[in-house]
Order: structure tokens, then C-alpha cells, then sequence
């Protein structure tokens, strides 16, 4: 009788995984056609011939590359998100998920000892399937001549953000699932507990605490600097200090940024801009810059982001609990404390953030534009933005102008054809006046 129950068991838990698997292979195969088919590196008619033609400012050469990386590019972007979930959904049918609860309660141990050991089997499990993808995604950089073949280290950096995603997944889920073994409305307590901590992580840590383990130095070329005063001077911005960055041990990356507030304010370039980027293009990007700082973007984004946890703990959490109700019984979840609901909790809100993705970059975008056009306004040119433009794409073989799911997707800035349409548009204003 029981050896029946369990054939059943076995037999009725193998069509989920078989599905989600089908599904998964369909999607894959779905979003590779779109990765490799969708917009080629070129523009409308109208702009051929001019700056915003990928053709006037790449070789041949970087166009070819570019083409043939982006098609990875897009696929492994739309593609690893949905290997993650199929994987916690094995982990959920295919009853490992309590499977492990079981043998761990078996152990006797602390009940904080054997929640963070349940964690690092689920996250394990998660990060390791997820491995040869994300080492394919590295060895296509590789193979296009954008990053060395340093595997090792590149290991290394794998399994430094392999552990400090372990200690949030613990610290989060553990202390949204011991809310909920107490309270009856730990959603809200859940937030009200996030919120001094995305404070922290944005104000208290990039101006107070980031710049103690900053290696910087005050700038060198007194020339540049007193044009960086002068910029910052126009935009009403007081400047405590200008300082240049050693990076080029690291990258080749070019890179300046803001931080700080008020008396804190500070200018970090890197010493890599400083070398490859004209005097105008640095000015440009710090004006870039100074506009995110003016126009309140920090501000905006932590308040958007503490709204948006606000409403994914709350759909999310009821959710959870609708499903540990309905389907709990069938895959060994007790309650929704039962740390054998962990991976549908990390199933159920890595897809509804990636469900939600659009509206976040729709909102960056949104800031990356004024952004811009405020530095235009400030620097009144948007030649620099232009030249800056070309040598990025072709330099890192960007996409100039990605596909619209891609761009609704994943898309932080505005396209660089768009970017550059915009600053052609502005030149040609400016001309007119
Ligand atoms: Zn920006």
C-alpha cells in the first residue's frame, strides 16, 4: 500500500519537472531566434551617412564582432533568469525541498545553524547549475577580445558574489520567514525593516563609509581642475575636494563619478578617463553627473525602489502564502515558515522582479535623459556626447541599438543611437539660434 503511494507519488512529481523543463527548452529556443534575428547594427535611412550610423565610426571589423556577440549577449540575458527558476522549481517538485528539511531536522541542530545550512544547500544548488552558463556567457567575452582569459579569476569573482548573495538570500528570507512563524502582518514589518537599510546602503555607506576604503588622491593636473571648478560652479554645485582614481592596474574602463552631499560633495576620476578621454568628454560625463546630483536622482531612485519593495512584499507574501495553502500539502511545505518554502519564496520574487524589470528601467531611462540633456544645457554642446558615444560602442562593441525587448528589459541608458539622434538634434538647435 505505502510502496504504491509512493510509485504514484514519484509518478505524479515527474510531469511538473518535465513540463517547466519543455517550457524552459521552448523559451530558450524562442529567445534564441529573437537574440540572433532582431535589429542589426544599423539605422533608419534617414540617418545613414551620419554620426548616428554605426557604420561612419566602426570598422567592419567591430561591426561583424559586435553582431556576433550581441546575439549571446541577449540570449544568455533573457536565458539565465529562466534556468533559475526551472531550477528552483525542481527543487520544489521534484520534493528536494523537503527532502533536505527532512535530513537536516534529522541532524539536531540549532535552529539558526541548521536555517543557514538549508540556505546554502538551496543557494549552492542554484549557483552551481547556473555555472557553465554564466562561464559560456564569460568565454564569449573572451572569444570577442573584451575581457583576458583569466579563468581563475575570473572563479574567484564568481564565488565572492556567490557568497555575498548567500548572506542576503540568508538574512532576508530568514528574517521574512521568522516573521512570519510570529506575526500575522510581517509584510509590513518585513519592510519596515528594509527601509533604514536601503537608507543606509544609500546614503549613510556611499558618503561616510565607501570613501575610507577609497584609495584616491587629489588631482594632479591643476589645469583640469580648475575647469572642473569652474563647471561645477555653473551648475551651483559646491565641490569639497577633486579627486583622481588609480584603476588602470584593473581596467581599461574609463569612468568619473559624484558622490557625497552637501559639504561631503566629491569628484572621483578615474585615472583611466583621464588618458583616454578629451577634455570635453570628461567635462561632459562630470555635467552628466552633476545633473543626476541636481535634478534629486538618488533621492527619486531610493524612494521608487522603497515603494516598489513595498508592493513586491506585498503581492509576493500573499502569493506564497495563497500557494503554501493550496499546493503546500503535495510538496512537503507545512506552513509558510517552513523553511521548505524557501525556494518557491526565491522562485516566486526573482520572477515577479523580473516581471516587474520594465518599469524600473523605464524609470532610469527616464533619469539617464535628463540627465543628458541637462549636462548639454550646462557644457552647451552635445559634441562630446557624441565623440564619447563612438568610442564606447566601438571600444566595448556595444549594441547601439538593441532589439525592444532587450531595450525594455535590460536597457539602464537610452541606446546609443539614441543617445546620439538626441545630441544631433541639440546641435542642430544650437545652430539655429
Ligand atoms: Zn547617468
Amino acid at each position: 500500500m505505502n510502496q504504491v503511494a509512493g510509485m504514484e507519488s514519484a509518478k505524479w512529481r515527474r510531469k511538473p519537472i518535465f513540463l517547466a523543463m519543455a517550457l524552459f527548452a521552448a523559451y530558450a529556443v524562442i529567445f534564441g531566434i529573437y537574440a540572433w534575428y532582431t535589429a542589426p547594427v544599423t539605422v533608419l535611412a534617414e540617418f545613414a551617412g551620419t554620426a548616428a550610423d554605426p557604420e561612419t565610426y566602426m570598422t567592419p571589423e567591430q561591426i561583424a564582432k559586435t553582431e556576433s556577440l550581441r546575439g549571446w549577449r541577449r540570449w544568455f540575458a533573457f536565458v539565465i533568469p529562466a534556468w533559475e527558476w526551472l531550477v528552483f522549481w525542481v527543487l520544489i517538485a521534484g520534493g528536494f525541498a523537503a527532502r533536505w528539511r527532512d535530513a537536516l531536522e534529522r541532524l539536531r541542530l540549532p535552529r539558526v545553524l541548521r536555517y543557514a545550512l538549508y540556505v546554502l544547500l538551496v543557494w549552492t544548488a542554484a549557483s552551481l547549475t547556473a555555472l557553465p552558463f554564466h562561464f559560456a556567457n564569460q568565454y564569449i567575452n573572451v572569444y570577442h577580445g573584451l575581457a583576458a582569459p583569466a579563468y581563475f579569476g575570473w572563479l574567484l569573482d564568481y564565488a565572492t558574489s556567490f557568497v555575498l548573495d548567500y548572506v542576503i538570500v540568508l538574512l532576508l528570507a530568514g528574517t521574512a520567514q521568522w516573521l512570519m512563524s510570529r506575526y500575522r502582518r510581517w509584510k509590513l514589518k518585513l519592510w519596515l525593516i528594509i527601509v533604514p537599510l536601503g537608507v543606509f546602503y544609500v546614503f549613510i555607506y556611499p558618503v561616510w563609509i565607501a570613501p575610507l576604503y577609497d584609495t584616491v588622491k587629489p588631482l594632479s593636473d591643476e589645469r583640469v581642475e580648475r575647469a572642473i571648478r569652474d563647471l561645477a560652479a555653473r551648475a551651483n554645485v559646491t565641490v569639497d575636494q577633486v579627486y583622481e582614481k588609480e584603476m588602470s592596474s584593473v581596467t581599461n574602463v574609463a569612468n568619473a563619478h559624484v558622490t557625497g552631499i552637501g559639504s561631503t560633495f566629491r569628484i572621483v576620476i578615474w585615472d583611466t578617463a583621464l588618458r583616454s578621454w578629451s577634455d570635453e568628454e570628461l567635462l561632459y560625463t562630470l555635467a552628466h553627473e552633476m545633473g543626476h546630483y541636481v535634478k534629486q536622482h538618488v533621492l527619486l531612485q531610493t524612494v521608487y525602489e522603497l515603494l516598489g519593495a513595498l508592493a513586491l512584499i506585498g503581492i509576493g507574501g500573499w502569493m506564497y502564502e495563497r500557494f503554501v495553502a493550496r499546493w503546500g500539502p503535495r510538496w512537503g511545505i507545512r506552513k509558510p515558515s517552513d523553511m521548505a518554502g524557501l525556494p518557491m519564496l526565491l522562485l516566486l520574487f526573482l520572477f515577479l522582479m523580473f516581471a516587474t524589470q520594465p518599469a524600473d528601467m523605464a524609470f532610469s531611462r527616464y533619469q539617464e535623459r535628463e540627465a543628458d540633456r541637462y549636462a548639454m544645457e550646462l557644457t552647451g554642446s552635445a559634441q562630446a556626447r557624441i565623440t564619447q558615444a563612438h568610442k564606447f560602442v566601438s571600444a566595448a562593441l556595444q549594441d547601439p541599438n538593441p532589439p525592444l525587448l532587450y531595450y525594455w528589459w535590460f536597457s539602464t541608458h537610452p541606446s546609443y543611437t539614441e543617445r546620439i539622434i538626441y545630441s544631433m538634434r541639440f546641435e542642430e538647435e544650437r545652430g539655429r539660434k
